[in-house]
């Protein structure tokens, strides 16, 4: 029996995860839940799965919660705040904690999580390009291990399965392309609503913007650089619109190996959830003859600026891709609440890029630090633009 805890159990990866739970039966068990406001879907995810504990953001919540659990004589620990985070990956019922929180705020329960010797899903990229490095040093020293929920990395894990690392000639990651791939009117016109159409996946929000301004297939780059110990520079991105070969690994000798499946995230997740092992999966099989053509292009770093800056930031390494993916979230959210143009957010995170004094460092709380700095610095900067 796998016991686990998953913060950021309402957003689409927790959901879906709890799905799959749900279907196998007495095989993992749920400890804990966190969400971050969405309170009406955890009390559903505590009277379905019957966690030993919870934790909301907010102390307000975590109140009324408390008030709404007394009369239904419903036994669940209620928790709040960063240390409602740190209390459920200490539990010590919990053998696997999935990670599936939005943004650097993930960091630091994932460091604690693996301090305490927990096995990690980890679907919150923005945490492995923060501090990645720092995570998997620490991952080793605990002897732990760090699995990708992401549906590329999930890939390359398995076209890496018994191969050894010196033989990797190049990872070769696939991106759908996003919405915009083929767009050739003027990207500073853009709408929320043109940006949150994407082809192939249904995601959260902010992931969905990533995927159009194709910085998601960057912070993956850094993520896979990260995850498999391969320098940035052989990591190559191909645009793959149909999105059912999920990455690639070419080898020194020529071979490239594959993974394909049709578009679920429900397949990582399981994946992730049973490894070493498979069971019967949940998704639509796939039938080559019927997926039609599968189309393959170079990605257009001028019309997509947001690759260069992650490329750039995993070159000079340190706290700049912390900076880099910190400013890239206040100027998402900037450009979801209409704040700035989609062509905005690649020059908010050049700008804060351009003004960060790398530092080289193994402390946590450095890396936490430069996030909060840049994400000072780029709201700065959209204020400013809004003023105009
Ligand atoms: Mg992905």
């Amino acid at each position: 029996m796998k016991k686990i805890v998953i913060l950021g159990s309402s957003g689409s990866i927790g959901t879906q995860t709890l799905d799959l739970v749900s279907k196998m039966k007495n095989t993992i068990s749920v400890e804990g839940l966190s969400v971050y406001r969405n309170i009406e879907t955890l009390k559903k995810q505590i009277i379905r799965f019957k966690p030993k504990a919870v934790s909301v953001q907010d102390p307000a919540d975590a109140e009324n919660l408390k008030k709404w659990r007394a009369p239904k004589n419903i036994n669940v620990e209620i928790y709040s705040g960063h240390s409602g985070l740190r209390r459920l990956v200490e539990m010590p019922e919990a053998d696997t904690i999935i990670s599936a929180v939005v943004g650097a705020a993930g960091l630091k329960p994932v460091v604690k999580a693996i301090e305490c010797k927990k096995n990690i899903a980890m679907a919150n990229k923005e945490a492995l390009v923060m501090a990645g490095n720092e995570i998997m040093r620490l991952a080793a020293k605990n002897k732990v291990s760090v699995l990708p929920v992401d549906s590329e990395h999930s890939a390359i894990f398995q076209c890496c399965a018994g191969e050894k690392k010196s033989q990797i000639k190049k990872i070769i990651l696939t991106a759908s392309g996003g919405p915009f791939y083929k767009y050739d009117k003027d990207f500073s016109e853009i709408t929320v609503e043109q940006a949150l159409d994407h082809p192939t996946w249904k995601m959260g929000k902010k992931i969905t913007v990533d995927s159009a301004t194709l910085m998601n297939k960057g912070l993956e780059a850094i993520e896979a650089s990260v995850l498999f110990g391969i320098p940035i520079e052989r990591i190559e991105i191909v645009i793959h619109p149909q999105s059912i070969i999920h990455s690639m690994v070419e080898y020194v000798d020529g071979s490239v190996i594959a993974q394909l499946s049709n578009p679920d995230m429900k397949l990582p997740i399981q994946y992730a959830l049973t490894y070493p092992e498979r069971i019967k999966g949940n998704i639509k099989p796939l039938d080559l003859s019927k997926a039609g053509k599968l189309e393959f292009y170079d990605p257009d770093f001028k019309k997509f600026p947001c690759l260069t800056l992650a490329y750039n930031a995993a070159k000079k390494g340190g706290t700049m891709p912390a900076v880099m993916s910190a400013a890239n979230e206040a100027a998402v959210a900037a450009f979801l609440n209409k704040d700035i143009k989609f062509t905005g957010i690649a020059d908010i995170v050049a700008k804060t890029m351009k003004a960060h004094k790398v530092k080289k460092t193994h402390k946590i709380d450095d890396y936490v630090e430069a996030d909060a700095w840049a994400k000072i610095y780029s709201k700065s900067l959209i204020n400013k633009n809004k003023e105009r």
